[in-house]
C-alpha cells in the first residue's frame, strides 16, 4: 500500500534516555511502515543542548511557531548531579519552560482512558483535561520574614498597608500577573476548547481575592463575549466560571469529558490529582497550545531514567511508550486537520484505537498490569517493544475489516 503523504512537515524534537529509545522504535514500528513522514528535526538530548549552548531549544521553539504542529520526546531538565554526569558547561533551564516561554503558550493534560483501568472516582468516564496557567503568582511570588514592622504594598505612588506587625515576627509574599498573561492563558483555553469541542470550566477564588483573580476572571469573560461566544454557540459548546470550591464539588460529581482551566497553583495541584485518579503518569499526555493556535504534543511523564539504566545493562525493560505514542499521533492529527488530510487524521486515530485496544484486550506493559482488571481477560505483559509490535499487528487488523 501507497504510504501517507504529508504536504507540511511537523517539528520533531528529539530527547532523552528511555524516552529516545521509545521514540525510535514508536517511529519505525507505528509510523514510518505507513507514513512517509516529513520533519524538521531538533535533537534536544542534553548532550546537543550542551554542544549548541541550548541554541537548539529555542530554535526548535520558534520552529513550533513557524510550522505550527510540534511533537516533543521528554527531555532531562539538568541538576548538579547531570552537570556532573554529563559534564555540562552549565545548569540549562528546562527545555520545556524554554518553549513555553517562545510560544506564551498554556499546557493542556489528558488522560487515556481503556476499559479495565477504572479510574479512582468511579464516575469519570470521559477525560478531564487540565488547563494550567504557567505564569506567574507563587511561583513569581517575592517573599520576607519580618520582624516587626509594618508592611505596605506600593506601586507607582499608590500604597496599601498589608499588616502593621507591631513587634511580631511573621512573613509576607507578594505576587504578581500580567493582564498579557492572562489574555494569552484565556485564548489559549478558548482555541483548545473549540478544537476539541469539549465544555471549558473556569474557576478561581475571586469572592476573597477581589482584585487579583477578579482580574483573571473579567478577562476571561471579556474575550468570550467578544471573540468566542458565537463560535462556542456553533461549535454547540459552552464556557462557564464558577468558583473554585464549587467547581471542586462539581467536577467530583461529573462524568468528566471537559477542560478545566486553572491558575498556576491551582492547576499544579489538580493535575497531580486527576493524574493520580485516572491511573498511571504513562497514560497522561500533554500539549502546550500558542495564543496564535500553534501546538506541542509530548507526553507528560520524563526520560524514565530507572528504566534506561536497565536498557543500557542490557536488561529487558517494560517501559510505557502510550503517552508517547499518542504525542505523535496528536500532532500528526492536528497537522492533518491544518493541511485538510483526511488519511492523515485516519491513520492517527486508527493508532491510537488500536493502542487502546492492544491494552483491552489484556497486552499491556508492566506499569498497567496491576491496575488492569476486565472479566474474561488474561493479563500479559510485554516488555518495550513487544508492546509496538502487539499494536501494529492490530494496527494490521483494523486496516482489513
Ligand atoms: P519519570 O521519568 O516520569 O519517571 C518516574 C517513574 O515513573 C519511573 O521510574 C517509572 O516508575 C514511572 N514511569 C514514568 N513514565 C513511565 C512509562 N512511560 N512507563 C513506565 N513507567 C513510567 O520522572 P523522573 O524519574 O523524576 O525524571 C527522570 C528525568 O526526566 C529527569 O532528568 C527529569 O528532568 C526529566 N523530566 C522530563 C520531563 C519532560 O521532558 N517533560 C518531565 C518530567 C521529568 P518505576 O521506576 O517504578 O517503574
Ligand atoms: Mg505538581
Amino acid at each position: 500500500m501507497d504510504k501517507i503523504k504529508m504536504s507540511v512537515p511537523l517539528v520533531e524534537m528529539d530527547g532523552d534516555e528511555m524516552t529516545r529509545i521509545l521514540w525510535q522504535w514508536v517511529k519505525d514500528i507505528l509510523i514510518l511502515p505507513y507514513v512517509d513522514l516529513k520533519t524538521v528535526y531538533f535533537d534536544l538530548s542534553i548532550q546537543n543542548r550542551d554542544a549548541t549552548d541550548d541554541a537548539v531549544t529555542t530554535l526548535a521553539g520558534n520552529a513550533c511557531l513557524k510550522y505550527g504542529v510540534g511533537v516533543k520526546c521528554a527531555t532531562i531538565t539538568p541538576n548538579a548531579q547531570r552537570q556532573e554526569e554529563f559534564g555540562l558547561k552549565k545548569l540549562y533551564p528546562s527545555p520545556n519552560a524554554t518553549i513555553r516561554a517562545i510560544m506564551d503558550g498554556t499546557v493542556f493534560r489528558a488522560p487515556v482512558l481503556v476499559k479495565g483501568i477504572t479510574p479512582l472516582v468511579p464516575s469519570w468516564t470521559s477525560p478531564i483535561v487540565i488547563a494550567r496557567h504557567a505564569y506567574g503568582d507563587v511561583y513569581k511570588a517575592v517573599e520576607l520574614k519580618a520582624d516587626g514592622g509594618v508592611a505596605t504594598l506600593c506601586v507607582n505612588g499608590v500604597q496599601k498597608q498589608v499588616f502593621d506587625f507591631g513587634s511580631q515576627s511573621g512573613i509576607l509574599q507578594a505576587q504578581h500577573n500580567t493582564d498579557k498573561s492572562i489574555t494569552s492563558f484565556a485564548t489559549s483555553c478558548f482555541e483548545y476548547a473549540l478544537s476539541e469541542k469539549k465544555d471549558l470550566w473556569f474557576s478561581t477564588k475571586d469572592t476573597i481575592s477581589k482584585v487579583y483573580d477578579h482580574r483573571f476572571k473579567d478577562i476571561f469573560q471579556e474575550i468570550y463575549d467578544t471573540k468566542y461566544k458565537e463560535k462556542f454557540e456553533e461549535a454547540g459548546i459552552e464556557y462557564f466560571y464558577t468558583l473554585i470550591d464549587d467547581a471542586v464539588a462539581r467536577v467530583m460529581r461529573s462524568k468528566g469529558g471537559f477542560i478545566w482551566a486553572l491558575k498556576n497553583y491551582d492547576g499544579d495541584v489538580m493535575s497531580d490529582m486527576v493524574a493520580t485518579a485516572f491511573g498511571s503518569l504513562a497514560m497522561m499526555t500533554s500539549v502546550l497550545v500558542s495564543p496564535s493556535g500553534a501546538y506541542e504534543y509530548e507526553a507528560a511523564h520524563g526520560t524514565v531514567t530507572r528504566h534506561f539504566r536497565k536498557y543500557q545493562a542490557g536488561e529487558t525493560t517494560s517501559t510505557n511508550s502510550v503517552a508517547t505514542l499518542f504525542a505523535w499521533t496528536g500532532a500528526l492529527k492536528k497537522r492533518g486537520e491544518l493541511d485538510g488530510n483526511s488519511q492523515l487524521i485516519k491513520f492517527a486515530c486508527d493508532m491510537e484505537a488500536a493502542s487502546v485496544e492492544t491494552i483491552e484486550n489484556g497486552e499491556m506493559t508492566g506499569d498497567l498490569t496491576g491496575l488492569f482488571h476486565l472479566d474474561g481477560v488474561e493479563v500479559k505483559k510485554l516488555d518495550s517493544k513487544g508492546f509496538l509490535q502487539a499494536v501494529a499487528r492490530r494496527y494490521e487488523a483494523i486496516q482489513t475489516v
